[in-house]
Order: structure tokens, then C-alpha cells, then sequence
């Protein structure tokens, strides 16, 4: 099966200004993908040259085996099948709900609008608000109502910027969740664009992290996760320290923390990356890396006679996030269930439990 989206290559500038380049990524039809990435690193430019709002300056994107945009070739917006959802919802204040999904359909004749509506309202639960105005309904329903609006015309692909960025911590969860089984139950192909982790990882299947204009990685989110391929990712994803260390030729890495684990930092050594760095040390000597410590490789544990120093710590509802101060000075961060209620400057045990050991050249 080919894929129903295919970027490939596409860079993208304003007044010479380089803002996407050389960027490709692949969609099968059904997919639910995460474009994540800092502010100002592309992510809203790559949807506008997908909609067709941005011309490429090198490149192409393809779309249900139609070429839609190369930089000689510029199909207008209204005829990619593409629907979009805002970050507002931009729905018409002075029309119903009904209405506003209608408003989606032009082009169809009334029986054919009449019983999409009617049929988008019932995926989406809502048959019962069909008569209400917007500022009658909660800021959920306000979304499901663009949500109805962008999918009544079966588009063949459906873009979202930052959906859930005006609703507050515990409702964006809920929603991404929701969106997402709404989206899978009719078989949408979709990107979302968001520079929130939590957003990409409870909606996406697969997830491109973004940087200056380029994908610096496109995975699932475990492995965007576990196994970042970059610094900037491992960086911006997930909470993290990096540490000094040495990897030396059994595949171990020596570092400040290598004395506290029951268990080495020891890569996978049927990892090609570690295979091809090990055959580079020579007899006697080492690599000089930096290895990732995230807080959930340090558990808190009474009985280790290991501790380290308190410094700062963030509650996070079920847990604490520790900063925690190694003897030498080095910083840490560890992730206990929030019963264990420690104070600043006190000690707390520590043990290492690392599965996935990441580690980047010095
Ligand atoms: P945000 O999350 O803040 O929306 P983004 O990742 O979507 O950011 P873009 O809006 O794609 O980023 O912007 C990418 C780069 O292009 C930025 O450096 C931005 O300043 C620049 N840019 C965006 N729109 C324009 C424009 N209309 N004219 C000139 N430069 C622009």
C-alpha cells in the first residue's frame, strides 16, 4: 500500500528566509501523526504548505497519488480534500450548530448536506445540540462542532494546529483522547501540530519532533522516548540530566553513577551504533560520551546505602520530582511516589534501574 501523504524533501522560506528545510515524512491512510516542536521551528509552515497556503521552494508533496504542490506546481487550497481544524475552532457565532457544519458542505446539493450533517452529528454525540448556537456550548463541544465541521466532507486528510492548547491541563488529555478514538472509529488520516509532549504522545501514532525547519526524528512516541536519536530530542522530550561518562570496550559505561546500581550501564550491545563505536575504542582505552539520565533510571530506595542530597522537588500529584545534589555536586533528577515526602536538604536512598541506556559523543 502506497501512502496517502508523502512530503518529500520540501523546504520552505519567507522573504529568503529559510523556515522548513529539506524535510520528509510519509502518512498511511489512517495514520495520526504529531508534528512537535519548539516555537518558531516550522511546524505551522509544513500544515500551510500541506493546505496549500505556503508555496515550496524546493520539493514536492503528494497526496492520494496527485501531485499538490512542487515549486511549479501549486493546486489551490479548496481542491486537496484537505480540512482543517483551528486553534480557536473558528466556528460562526451567528449559526447553529447544524448550520455551521453545513457551512463545510458547499458544493453539495441539500438532501446530500443535510444527511452528512446528520450523520457526522451522531459520530461525533451530538444529535441533540444540532439546534444550539456555540456560545451555548461547552469549550469541548465548541471543538467536536469544527471537529464535525472539518470531517463532513470526508477529506482525505485532516490537519489540526495546537486543538488543544485553550483548555486547561486535565480537559486536554481527556480531549486528545476522545479526538483521537473519534478519528480512528471513522479512519482519518490526520496531523496535529502541537509544541506540547503530552498532546503528541496521548493523540499520535507516530510523532516527528521538529528543529530549526528540519524533523529530527519521526517515531513512534516510546521510541521518541526511549530511544531519542538526537540531543535536541532527548532534550526536549521527556526530563533528563546528562552525564559525563566513559564507554569502554565491554560495552559498559563508567560514569559518576556506575557505583550505584545492582544493575551496570550497560548498552544493548546487538545495538549497531554501540557495535560500530565499540570497534573504534582501542585496547586499554575508552569512548568519551555523554549518557542520558532520565528520572525514572533512579528509583528511590531506603535500603540502598547510597543516598544523595535533596535540592529541589515539584509536586506532580502522584509523584515528586526530586532534584537531587550526587556528593561531587552533580545534579539528578528521580521520580518517587508522592507518600514518600522528603524534604529539601534531606537524604534520600537511591539505586539506578536503567533499561535504556542513551549516551551521545562528548
Ligand atoms: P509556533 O509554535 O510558535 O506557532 P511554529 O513551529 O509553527 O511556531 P512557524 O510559524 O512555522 O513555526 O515559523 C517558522 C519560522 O518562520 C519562524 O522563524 C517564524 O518567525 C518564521 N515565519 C513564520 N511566518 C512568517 C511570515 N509570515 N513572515 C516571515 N516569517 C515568518
Amino acid at each position: 500500500m502506497s501512502p496517502i501523504l508523502k512530503v518529500d524533501d520540501i523546504s520552505c522560506q519567507y522573504e529568503g528566509e529559510s523556515a522548513v528545510n529539506h524535510t520528509s515524512f510519509d502518512l498511511d491512510k489512517g495514520t495520526l501523526a504529531c508534528l512537535l516542536g519548539p516555537s518558531g521551528c516550522g511546524k505551522t509552515t509544513v500544515l500551510r504548505a500541506i493546505t496549500g497556503f505556503q508555496k515550496l521552494a524546493g520539493g514536492s508533496i503528494t497526496l492520494n497519488d496527485i501531485c499538490i504542490s512542487s515549486a511549479r506546481i501549486n493546486i489551490p487550497p479548496e481542491k486537496r480534500n484537505i480540512s482543517m481544524v483551528f486553534q480557536d475552532y473558528a466556528l460562526f457565532p451567528h449559526l447553529t450548530v447544524e448550520k455551521n457544519i453545513e457551512a463545510g458542505l458547499f458544493g453539495k446539493d441539500p438532501p446530500s448536506r443535510k444527511a452528512a450533517v446528520v450523520e457526522i452529528l451522531e459520530y461525533v454525540r451530538l444529535s441533540d445540540y444540532s439546534k444550539r448556537y456555540p456560545h451555548e456550548l461547552s469549550g469541548g463541544q465548541q471543538q467536536r462542532v469544527a471537529l464535525a465541521r472539518a470531517l463532513a466532507p470526508k477529506p482525505w486528510l485532516l490537519l489540526m494546529d495546537e486543538p488543544f492548547s485553550n483548555l486547561d491541563f486535565e480537559l486536554r488529555e481527556k480531549l486528545g483522547h476522545e479526538v483521537r478514538e473519534l478519528l480512528k472509529e471513522i479512519g482519518t488520516t490526520c496531523i496535529l501540530v502541537t509544541h506540547d509532549q503530552q498532546d503528541a504522545f496521548t493523540f499520535g501514532d507516530v510523532v516527528g519532533v521538529m528543529n530549526e525547519g528540519r524533523i529530527e526524528q519521526w517515531g513512534t512516541p516510546y521510541n521518541i522516548y526511549h530511544q531519542p536519536e538526537t540531543r535536541f530530542v532527548a532534550n526536549f522530550v521527556g526530563d533528563g540530566v546528562f552525564l559525563n561518562g566513559t564507554l569502554v570496550s565491554d560495552g559498559k559505561i563508567q560514569c559518576e553513577l556506575s557505583q550505584y546500581g545492582e544493575r551496570d550501564l550497560t548498552g544493548d550491545v546487538s545495538d549497531d551504533r554501540i557495535q560500530h563505536d565499540l570497534q573504534q575504542i582501542k585496547p586499554g582505552s575508552g569512548k568519551e560520551v555523554q549518557v542520558l539520565i532520565r528520572p525514572d533510571d533512579i528509583i528511590h530506595d531506603d535500603d540502598s546505602p547510597t543516598t544523595a542530597r535533596i535540592i529541589k522537588k515539584a509536586f506532580r500529584g502522584e509523584s515528586y520530582l526530586y532534584t537531587l545534589a550526587l556528593p561531587s555536586g552533580t545534579r539528578v533528577l528521580t521520580l518517587v511516589p508522592s507518600h514518600h515526602d522528603h524534604g529539601v536538604g534531606e537524604s534520600l536512598g537511591i539505586k539506578l534501574d536503567i533499561n535504556h541506556l542513551i549516551y551521545f559523543d562528548r
